[in-house]
C-alpha cells in the first residue's frame, strides 16, 4: 500500500515537472493592448490577465487587492515600460511573485516630447512588431515545448501587422500637407506621428496626471490657429472636456474617438490591437481627407 502511494506521488511530480504538461501556465499583461497581443502569441497554452482593461488610463490606474494576487500568482509578467505604468514596479515587488517579469518595448528606439521618454510605443505598427517578437521570446523561454508554435503564431501576427502598416503608410502619404496636424487629448501618437508624417498637438502631455494651467490652454489655442490644424479628437480614457473646450474656441469640429492607451469594451469598434489601430486609421482619414 505505501509502495503504491509513492509511485502515484512519484508520477505527479514526474507530469508536473515536464513542460508539455504545464499547460495552466498564467500570464499577466498590464494593459488591455498588450494583453490583446500576449493572447495572439500563446493561444490557448496559457491563461492571460490583465490589469489595466479597456477604456481604462494606465497612466494613472490604482491597482486593486485583486491584481497583486494575479501578479503574485503569475509564472511570467508583461509591461510595456518607458515610465508608461508608474505603478507597476511597487506592485510586482510588493505582491511577492516568483514569476518573470519582461518589457515589451525592450529594443525599441524610444521618440523623446518635450524631452521625456514617449511610452505610447505601440502606435507605430513597426514598434508592435517588436512587441509580439519580444512576447513570442519570453513565453518560449518560459514553456519551451511550445516554442515552435509560439513563434509561428507571432510570425503570422507579424506579417498580418507588417500589411497594415504598409497600407498605413500609402493611406496617410495621400494626404496633403496642410491636412496633417490633429489636436488629441493627450500625447499618445508621437510614434505614430513618426512612423507616418504627421502632426499631434495635445492640450496634455505625455501622461495623464496634469491638466494645462489657463495661460497654456489659451497659448495652445493660438498655436492651433496659427498651424492650420485640421481635426480634433476626443480620446477613449480621457474626458472629452478639454478637446470640446478647445472646439468651442477655435471653430474646428470634433472628428471622432481615437482609440490611444487602451482598447473598447467588447462590442466596440476596437476590441484588438489591430482592430484598434485600424479604427484610428479610418478615423483619422475620415476626418481629413475631406475638407
Ligand atoms: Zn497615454
Amino acid at each position: 500500500m505505501k509502495l503504491k502511494t509513492t509511485l502515484v506521488t512519484g508520477l505527479f511530480a514526474a507530469f508536473a515537472a515536464f513542460p508539455a504538461f504545464a499547460d495552466d501556465m498564467k500570464v499577466v499583461a498590464s494593459f488591455s493592448i498588450l494583453g490583446d497581443m500576449v493572447e495572439h502569441v500563446v493561444g490557448d497554452h496559457a491563461e492571460v490577465t490583465t490589469i489595466v482593461g479597456p477604456d481604462a488610463d494606465a497612466h494613472v490606474y490604482q491597482p486593486s487587492v485583486a491584481d497583486a494576487r494575479a501578479v503574485a500568482e503569475a509564472d511570467v509578467i508583461f509591461v510595456n515600460g518607458m515610465g508608461f505604468e508608474t505603478w507597476s514596479d511597487t506592485l510586482i515587488a510588493e505582491s511577492g511573485t516568483d514569476g518573470t517579469v519582461y518589457v515589451a518595448t525592450e529594443g525599441v528606439t524610444p521618440v523623446l516630447v518635450d524631452g521625456e521618454i514617449d511610452p505610447h510605443a505601440w502606435n507605430a505598427l513597426t514598434n508592435g512588431v517588436v512587441y509580439v517578437q519580444n512576447i513570442a521570446d519570453a513565453m518560449s523561454e518560459a514553456m519551451p515545448g511550445h516554442a515552435t508554435e509560439f513563434q509561428a503564431n507571432a510570425a503570422s501576427y507579424i506579417s498580418t501587422l507588417y500589411a497594415l502598416h504598409a497600407d498605413t503608410l500609402q493611406r496617410l502619404a495621400a494626404l496633403p500637407e496642410d491636412r496633417r496636424t490633429v489636436v488629441t487629448a493627450h500625447d499618445a501618437f508621437g510614434y505614430l506621428a513618426d512612423a507616418y508624417g504627421m502632426n499631434f498637438v495635445a492640450p496634455i502631455g505625455i501622461d495623464t496626471e496634469a491638466e494645462p494651467s489657463a495661460q497654456e490652454l489659451a497659448s495652445l489655442i493660438t498655436q492651433i490657429r496659427e498651424d492650420g490644424v485640421a481635426a480634433l479628437f476626443v480620446e477613449n480614457i480621457t474626458s472629452p472636456a478639454l478637446v470640446q473646450q478647445i472646439a468651442d474656441e477655435t471653430g474646428l469640429e470634433i472628428g471622432g474617438q481615437l482609440f490611444s492607451d487602451a482598447l473598447s469594451e467588447r462590442g466596440g469598434p476596437a476590441t484588438s490591437y489591430l482592430a484598434m489601430f485600424e479604427h484610428n486609421l479610418g478615423q483619422l482619414l475620415a476626418a481629413l481627407e475631406s475638407s
